[in-house]
């Protein structure tokens, strides 16, 4: 059996409501065993037409399932409770993430073990923080709690490893929790547009890959901006 973390998020309907459904349609496959799952979090949104503000949480569970059956299983629960795929990263009523599946390193087309944005998105790392404090991002190699602190750091340092600068893009003024740096500065985390190998680290500062996200330049480095630098809020248990 592998113990798998999966991130759920929504911010149409009542996500109480169909996080719930989430979980009664996965108590009834006896494929697999529920484990715990974290409270309930307000976070902001994270893309062009993302909407209003999610609600995020995450939980685990216990299979023999291939990562890639549960992928299809997870897939098929988010279309059933009326999640459309035409808007990547548009407002929906459910998103589910196969985040870690034990300490398993995979990158295939379809599916990449951990996720990639796993370990830099504030919206999985709280809660995972609230419920699995020392699991252990196996490419990154820090604890979740070691991943929170790094990111909650204030000004966060972050290096930009390749153009546009973020400077040039009036970022400054609107992370005001950021400060941008070149590549060659030390810094707490990096991103790069592009061709980054998955969670590559470079001088000690993990470096995120950018490689797959939606949208223009200037759209792909607000929206890891927005996922790094949110605070979120604990707003009920589940
Ligand atoms: P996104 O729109 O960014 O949520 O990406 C969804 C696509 O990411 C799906 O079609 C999956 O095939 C792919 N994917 C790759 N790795 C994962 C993962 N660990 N969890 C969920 N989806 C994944």
């Amino acid at each position: 059996m592998r113990v798998c973390w999966i991130g759920i998020g929504g911010n149409l309907g009542n996500s109480l409501e169909v996080f719930d459904a989430v979980w009664d349609e996965l108590a009834q496959q006896s494929d697999l065993k529920l484990g715990i799952r974290s409270g309930i979090y307000h976070t902001s949104p994270v893309g062009q037409h993302a909407g209003d503000t999610f609600s995020n949480a995450v939980f685990s569970l216990s299979t023999t399932l291939e990562p890639a059956q549960l992928l299809t299983r997870l897939q098929a629960i988010e279309i059933s409770l009326g999640r459309k795929k035409s808007v990547r990263w548009g407002s929906r009523p459910i998103d589910l993430d196969l985040l870690f599946v034990d300490q398993l390193v995979m990158d295939e087309l379809s599916l990449t073990i951990p996720h990639r944005a796993a370990w830099y998105r504030r919206f999985v790392i709280d809660p995972l923080f609230e419920v699995a404090p020392s699991l252990r991002h196996p490419l990154v190699i820090q604890t979740i709690t070691e991943l929170k602190v790094r990111l909650s750091t204030r000004p966060l340092i972050i290096a930009c490893l390749d153009s546009p600068q973020p400077q040039s893009l009036d970022f400054a003024s609107r992370f005001p929790g950021a400060r941008f740096v070149t590549g060659d500065e030390p810094a707490s985390i990096g991103f790069q547009l592009c061709g980054v190998p998955l969670a590559s680290i470079a001088h000690g500062v993990p470096i995120a890959d950018l490689t797959n996200t939606p949208g223009d330049a200037n759209q792909r480095i607000t929206d890891f901006l927005t996922s790094v630098l949110d605070e979120p809020s604990r707003v009920c248990d589940w």
